[in-house]
């Protein structure tokens, strides 16, 4: 296996791959209505990258230092036949650690055991409110929060664990949930992780002001329950973890405004159609698929990644604070999060 390493010396370790541009859900930070109404035009099949591409350039990944995938979207359990993609993927020298990120409306008891079996090692799943009404207003299909808690349940029965749930938090809208949401999972095994609001895409309006921040976030826990911080288990771990004094478990921050970690950062994010992107923020993607398309081989295709890798500058959220002031402007361009995965 070689390695490669950016111009910050950071290697690439994480590959997340978003199945498809499709949700069922129009979150109204994420896809709101208004853009992503009846008359959006959504990728056709043929575009995405089938599996035979996909596991193709996740083995190239694996040979560059890749040992983690992550499988998102849009939402990645609307790709019909999902566990055999997994199965695929799982099969793949050096590649030790495969999870998903999930709205969790389509993930049946069934669903989690099949994806177990294939080999998905952990899944993350996505509840921003505890409250029905208050969740129903959020993802804006009327989906309850309650129907996501069975999901959970599910992910964890079929051992799918430690299972994460993520929240993000949006000033005015979710802030008075973080309290019923940390009760909900304490003296659980599930990881509850509550995530800043990004400036992700351009379709939410993002304002620095609709950020509810660690610092606020930790407070908040702590009008009622003792919190520790822990030590980073990994280098390059996205969240801060906190652990409940009286033994009630842990929780996760990610701060990725207040606290912005792109020198640990080694992920690259792989779109529905084949574009390679090494941030988050990114406004374009560099074209995978054509080449995959048109007979590159596999050495070609590994020294185009390679190239792509090492000539990597990104660190989007360390600047954001100097570039707030005119980011508006900015904006312009920038890939949407639904477009890439979280
Ligand atoms: N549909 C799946 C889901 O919701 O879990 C996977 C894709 S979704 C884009 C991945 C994660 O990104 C979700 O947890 C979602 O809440 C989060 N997300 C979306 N937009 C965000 C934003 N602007 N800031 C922070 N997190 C965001
Ligand atoms: Fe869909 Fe996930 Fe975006 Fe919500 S956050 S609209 S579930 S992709
Ligand atoms: Fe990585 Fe870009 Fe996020 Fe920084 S802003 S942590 S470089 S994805």
């Amino acid at each position: 296996m070689q390695s490669v390493t950016d111009t910050m010396h950071r290697p690439l370790r994480d590959l997340r791959i978003s199945l498809t541009d499709r949700c069922n859900f129009r979150c109204t930070y994420c896809m709101p209505r208004e853009l992503f109404g009846a008359e959006h035009l959504f990728l056709p099949k043929r575009e995405l990258l089938d599996f035979d591409e996909i596991e193709r350039l996740a083995r190239i990944s694996a040979g560059l230092g890749v040992t983690k995938l992550r499988l998102t979207g849009g939402e990645p359990l609307l790709r019909r036949d999902l566990d055999v993609l997994v199965a695929r993927l799982a099969a793949i020298d050096g590649i030790d650690d495969i999870c998903l990120t999930t709205n969790g409306s389509l993930l049946t008891e069934k669903r989690a055991h099949e994806l177990a079996a294939a080999g998905i090692d952990r899944v993350t799943l996505s509840l921003d409110a505890i409250d029905d009404e208050r969740f129903k207003a959020i993802n804006d299909v009327g989906f309850p929060a309650s129907k996501v808690r069975t999901a959970i349940d599910n992910a964890v029965a079929a051992g799918l664990g430690p299972v994460k749930v993520n929240c993000v938090l949006q000033r005015g809208v979710n802030e008075d949930q973080i309290l019923p949401m940390a009760e909900a999972f304490r003296h659980t095994d599930v990881v509850l992780r509550f995530i800043e609001y990004m400036d992700v895409g351009t379709s939410n309006g993002w304002r620095m002001d609709d950020v509810v921040t660690a610092r606020q976030i930790v407070d908040t826990i702590r009008s009622r329950y003792g919190l520790t911080r822990l030590p980073a288990t990994a280098p390059g771990e996205t969240a801060n973890r906190w652990r409940y004094d009286d033994g009630a478990g842990e929780i996760g921050i990610i701060a990725s405004v207040s606290q912005p970690f792109c020198g640990g950062c080694t992920r690259a994010r792989l779109s529905a159609i084949g574009e390679l992107y090494t941030c988050l923020f990114g406004v374009h993607g560099r074209d995978l698929r054509t080449p995959l398309r048109s007979g590159a081989t596999d050495a070609e295709l590994s020294a185009m990644l390679a190239g792509i890798w090492s000539a990597r500058d990104d660190r989007y959220s360390e600047i954001r604070g100097e570039e707030t002031e005119n980011r508006r402007g900015d904006a312009d361009g920038r890939v949407e999060m639904s477009y890439i995965g979280g």
